[in-house]
């Protein structure tokens, strides 16, 4: 075999791997012809015949047991090999529950085969001993996990689970509160308080976000109003909204029904998102474009972390940049983040967006960030997240 290469020549009649032999490669066909068999009642029996374009051997290859069928070349044959490491890595890298899916999908194919083999029927008939179910494999924890956490984010939304926090956004020219950003709570009967970087994750790959997202909307906007209601002027909300509700038809429908309900502004109903959630230009440059037309601004959050780039300030009428708090916090003691946080503040306003300053935590904070003009600021230094009530009472005390 050619290592070099990852390729192998295969003359016709010429065995590649027989069953019982540990299984180390899968192949892909480039040409020729493999033939399948396996021992059925002391016959070869033919299971398949692949040609160019088909993968074999894959089995063995990801769950490291013997190799279930023998595979020798019909014709000539020209392979590619698949090594190892390219699999295995992926595999235990993939979403937990698509591991486990896998896993599943494996025993079956296995038991598949195993059938064929040894006469099945008194074999698959044979009792299962009850009440002895054994432990799950240690790989399929997270997977099981996450599956069960699926089905509390399912029950918390029927259960009122969820509830939202608020945190003041503070106009750092005046000291006063110029909105809030609406932040999400999960008080889980089993796990207790659940932090969103912990389920949110999960509802968005479920699409649980969704209905999730949809309950943020409406709660949130009518909160506004209590909020504005409690201090007789105009704010702001900000919400989070996961790439995953971008791509929802019914987004724009609720967000404006929910606006209407309450007889605010557009304007007033911020719309935070982040960088990645505008990778996909062809999904979101419609979706920019509408929350454009209709008058909700855009906050672009969490700026200058992971994989930043101007483009989309160039591209996209962005209203708000969010400083990441990791710069926010090196204010005082790196010269570097001072220097980011101020050239953020520049750029923001030369392209006439204004700025929001995250994890604001002490006083210097503060003075340094209104000596650079940063236009807002949010963290425990103004206030932590609140509940609605505590929020109103906090306008109603100023
Ligand atoms: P984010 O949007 O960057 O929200 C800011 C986070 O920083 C919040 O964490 C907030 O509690 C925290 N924070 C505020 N001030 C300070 C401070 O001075 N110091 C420090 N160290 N932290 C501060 P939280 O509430 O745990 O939210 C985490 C993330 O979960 C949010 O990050 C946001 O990405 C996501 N999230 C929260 N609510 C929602 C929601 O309703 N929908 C969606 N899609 N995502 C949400
Ligand atoms: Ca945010
Ligand atoms: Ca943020």
């Amino acid at each position: 075999m050619d290592q070099r290469l990852q390729t192998r020549l295969l003359q016709a009649g010429e065995r590649l791997f027989e069953e019982g032999e540990p299984g180390n490669y899968a192949y892909i066909i480039e040409e020729g012809e493999i033939e399948i068999s396996t021992m059925i009642q002391s016959q070869r029996t033919v299971l398949n015949v692949l040609g160019p374009g088909d993968v074999f051997g894959e089995l063995a290859l990801i769950d490291g047991r013997p190799r279930s069928a023998s595979a020798y070349a019909r014709r000539d044959a020209l392979l590619t090999i698949i090594s190892p490491e390219q699999v295995q890595q992926r595999v235990e890298s993939a979403d937990p529950i698509l591991q486990l899916l896998f896993q599943v999908i494996l025993r079956h194919f296995r038991s598949e085969t195993a059938h064929a083999r040894v006469q099945p029927v008194a074999r698959s008939r044979q009792p299962r001993r009850t009440g002895q179910r054994p432990a799950p494999a240690r790989s399929v924890v997270p997977a099981l996990d996450l599956i069960r956490m699926e089905s509390e984010l399912r029950a918390a939304l029927d259960e009122e689970q969820f509830t939202l926090v608020y945190q003041p956004i503070v106009d750092l020219a005046t000291e006063g509160i110029a909105g809030f950003e609406a932040l999400l709570r999960w008080s889980s009967p089993t796990r207790g308080r659940v932090l969103p970087d912990r389920f949110i994750p999960q509802a968005e790959a479920t699409s649980l976000i969704l209905p999730i997202g949809a309950w943020v909307m409406g709660e949130s906007i009518r909160a506004l109003q209590q909020l504005e209601q409690a201090c007789q002027r105009p704010l702001f909300i900000s919400l989070n909204i996961a790439r995953r509700q971008i791509t929802d038809p019914a987004f724009f429908d609720m967000l404006l029904a929910a606006t209407r309900r309450v007889g605010m502004s557009p304007s007033q109903i911020k719309l935070e998102i982040l960088e990645r959630s505008l990778f996909e230009t062809a999904v979101a440059t419609p979706w920019v474009r509408r929350c454009q037309a209709l008058g909700f601004p855009l906050v672009l959050d969490d700026f200058g972390t992971g994989y930043s780039s101007l483009q989309y300030l160039n591209e996209y009428p962005i209203e708000t940049i969010k400083i990441d708090q990791s710069f926010v916090q090196g204010l005082e003691a790196q010269r570097n983040s001072r220097r980011i946080c101020q050239a953020i503040i520049d750029l923001s306003q030369a392209l006439g967006m204004t700025t929001v300053a995250e994890g604001v935590e002490h006083p210097t904070h503060v003075a340094i960030l209104q000596e650079m003009d940063c236009t807002y600021g949010q963290g425990y230094h103004f206030a932590k997240p609140m509940s609605l009530e505590d929020a109103i009472g906090l306008l109603e005390a100023r």
